[in-house]
């Protein structure tokens, strides 16, 4: 079913049981990366420590990042090549999901990521921590580099909020929905775009297969639970919602199991899906 005028307005309902929940639902779980914010993240800052070569470092990191799939991984292997950055192969690739990646580039063994997988190498990121917080302070999200498992710099990116989610966030509230944030980013960025846009409650550094658990944990609470993602980690906890709500812009993953499909990824067509299911109902 196209909601409205067809499916110009870009939501695609896939079954009655998707349409007739759709207005009993009382609370959004929503994925940040690739949902709120536009997908399209880009690299606004390098910074190393000293010793280490700026274009060096982003050369290595592209070079590895080339084999990931993860929407961070695009941003940075585009910043190597907007420099013209010769990128090198890499041997022993890893990609622990919802951390960051693995590999040796140019015989140098690297650990690209968020603290946790820095952490749990035992790579010391004390020297980059006071940058990091800066730059989540600013919204960005901050990757850590390091190189024979020494801290080395970090990559600051940024994925500006989609024009049309202030306004679908804001007639959610409107409209009674409880709204959280689910992401696997650092707690003081998630919690920086979400004041933004006005929303109080943040559930942030989920790893993805905990995401189904916040789900699971709202749901047991009697609450009527609609999850909002990409596809992008978050495919089990569309699954685990009362209605799952795939963006179009997202994996095909994500379509599948969903009930609701926002084609364009506009947040709006929520509202417009709970107005079409009151009116059907
Ligand atoms: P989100 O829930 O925001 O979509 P993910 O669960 O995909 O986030 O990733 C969580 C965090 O893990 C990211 O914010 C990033 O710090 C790190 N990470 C994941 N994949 C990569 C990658 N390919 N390169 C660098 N860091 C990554
Ligand atoms: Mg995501």
């Amino acid at each position: 079913v196209g909601v409205g005028r067809g499916a110009q307005s870009g939501v695609l309902i896939k079954n009655a049981e998707a349409l007739e929940r759709m207005e009993k639902v009382d609370t959004l779980v929503v994925d940040k990366t690739g949902t709120l914010n536009g997908g399209k993240p880009s690299v606004v800052a390098v910074k190393t420590v000293a010793g280490i070569d700026e274009a060096e470092l982003l050369r290595l990191t592209a070079s590895l990042e080339r084999s990931s799939e993860h929407p961070l991984a695009a941003a940075i292997v585009r910043a190597a090549n907007e420099r013209a950055l010769p990128l090198a192969a890499v041997e022993a690739f890893d990609s622990p999901a919802g951390k960051g990646v693995t590999g040796v580039v140019s015989g140098r063994k690297l650990i690209i990521g968020n603290r946790r997988i820095m952490t749990e190498a035992g790579v010391d990121t004390g020297s980059l921590d006071q940058s990091a917080d800066e730059l989540r302070r600013e919204g960005a999200t901050a990757i850590f580099v390091s190189i024979d498992d020494k801290a080395a710099g970090i990559i600051a990116i940024a994925d500006p909020i989609k024009a049309t989610t202030p306004a679908a966030i804001a007639a959610l509230k409107e409209a009674g929905i409880r709204v959280v944030m689910l992401t696997g980013d650092n707690a003081t960025t998630a919690k920086v775009v979400a004041q933004k846009l006005g929303i109080t409650e943040v559930e942030a550094e989920v790893l993805p297969e905990d995401k189904s658990k916040v789900v699971e944990r709202f749901r047991s609470q009697g609450l009527v639970v609609a999850m909002a993602g990409d596809g992008v980690n978050d495919a089990p906890a569309l699954a685990a919602a009362d209605v799952g709500i795939a963006m179009g812009t997202g994996t095909d993953v994500a379509m599948e199991r969903a009930g609701v499909t926002l084609l364009k990824g506009d947040l709006n067509g929520i509202v417009r899906a709970r107005h079409l299911s009151a009116a059907t109902m």
